[in-house]
């Protein structure tokens, strides 16, 4: 499904076919997304305004995307499924939507994206990392029964962009609901890997971005009831969002409308649908059983390198194609720059925009630095570091072979 395969050079001067395991961070575009782009390309015109031939088509198909990802994410016929541009983007909208003063509750084990959006105007309230799943849904369940007064929500990843370890979002989202909370899922490392279930879980909204799924960049999703986004601010102030203009402004109410204000990334939304096509036609069973499979090859492979730590939280815990782990006498930095110069493997290294999180795993301080002057803010700097592998459609078990073959080599020798 995957597109043509990329050759690259290493150290040696060989050409060296690439081994990407860095699909957590975003994922090869799949033959399908790139086609359903070739099709579309040809007669793309403005959505919602034209009456033209290219206009009507390609608002159709942008409506039709819509409705493959609502169906994708197994969401409610009334659930508004608005594009953004990805999940931080989601997450930054749902957090302008909310209620004022929202008490939001988040664990230190999120992604930035999920874990600081809250801060613009709402009382967040913080959990540690729990040492176990029940522990996790005690932890919630007592911080959303107890504080002030108003509405509640609870901010929580479906699988760990750091451990890949799953979370008990259907529990999580039963004891939101019965200390009258919502909750938002942040499913930016689920969606690629698991299906959601949007309704048949009751959660209230659910985020993810296409760039993770398969899809180019640019596209996300925040999908979820429409009650509180019909009410809130829109997200953009202009065309498209404003029903009516004149000394003052009429919004729509629709919160489809009311928060794509401004013409919006249509090629983005058909590549992030027909990605969501591709794997439903797929078929999960089939996903699933090879990415177990190549999983269990990696964690057991990890485990018999001498010096080679992986990062869990709850051991036991089933978990996506997704795997951090420690080198013995080697920063993460130097580990994943071997891997590419010598071997042509493809990994992150850092604290993953998840600082708290990678911190705890490690046993390591706040004080312990993350961004390098000039860094990107992802996390390299400092010595609680971490490399992460991560894989998915495409990945073939010589991928995961090599990279425990070079860190075999690599941990039995000194930088
Ligand atoms: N949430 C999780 C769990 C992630 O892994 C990421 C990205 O790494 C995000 C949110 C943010 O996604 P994006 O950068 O597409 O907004």
């Amino acid at each position: 499904m995957l597109g043509a395969d990329l050759t690259v050079p290493v150290s040696s001067g060989e050409l060296v076919p690439y081994a990407n395991l860095d699909y957590a961070a975003s994922a090869p575009c799949l033959r399908p997304v790139r086609d359903a782009i070739d099709a579309a390309l040809p007669a793309y015109s403005s959505v919602h305004r034209g009456a033209g031939y290219a206009s009507q088509l390609t608002t159709q198909r942008y409506e039709q995307a819509r409705h493959s990802v609502r169906a994708f994410a197994g969401a409610r016929e009334d659930d508004a499924v608005i594009f953004t541009r990805n999940t931080t983007d989601a997450m930054n909208l749902l957090s302008g939507a909310l209620p004022p003063y929202t008490t939001v509750v988040v664990f230190e084990t999120e992604h930035h994206a999920a874990l600081l959006p809250w801060q613009r105007g709402h009382r967040v309230v913080r959990l540690a990392a729990p040492r176990s799943p029940a522990e996790a849904v005690a932890a919630a369940r007592q911080a959303l029964s107890t504080g002030p007064v108003g509405s509640r929500l609870l901010a929580v990843t479906a699988a760990s962009n750091v451990t890949g370890e799953l979370w008990p979002i259907a529990e999580l989202a039963r004891v939101a609901h019965e200390a009258g909370a919502r909750i938002v899922v942040d499913a930016a490392q689920l969606a690629p890997h698991r299906p959601l279930e949007i309704a048949a879980l009751d959660l209230d909204y659910v985020a993810f971005s296409g760039h993770k799924l398969y899809a180019p960049f640019g596209a996300g999703v925040l999908i979820g009831r429409p009650d509180w986004l019909s009410a809130a601010e829109p997200y953009l102030y202009g065309g498209g969002a404003s029903r009516n203009v004149t000394s003052d402004v009429e919004w729509h109410e629709d919160p489809e409308q009311r928060h794509e204000a401004g013409t919006p990334n249509v090629l983005g939304a058909l590549a992030l649908a027909a990605a969501c096509d591709a794997l439903t036609a797929t078929g999960w069973d089939s996903l699933i059983a090879e990415e177990e499979r190549l999983l269990a090859r990696l964690r057991t492979g990890l485990a018999e390198i001498p010096g080679v730590r992986e990062l869990t939280l709850w051991d036991e815990q089933p978990r996506v194609g997704i795997v951090s782990f420690v080198v013995d006498g080697w920063t993460a930095r130097e580990v994943a720059e071997k891997l590419s110069s010598d071997h042509a493997i493809g990994v992150r290294d850092g604290k993953f925009c998840a600082h708290p999180f990678v911190r705890h795993l490690l046993g390591a301080p706040d004080t312990d630095p993350a961004t390098e002057p000039g860094g990107s803010g992802c996390g390299t700097a400092g010595t609680a570091t971490a490399i992460r592998a991560s894989f998915g459609v495409g990945t073939q078990e010589e991928h995961i072979d090599r990279l425990l073959l070079a860190l075999h080599q690599i941990a039995t020798t000194t930088p």
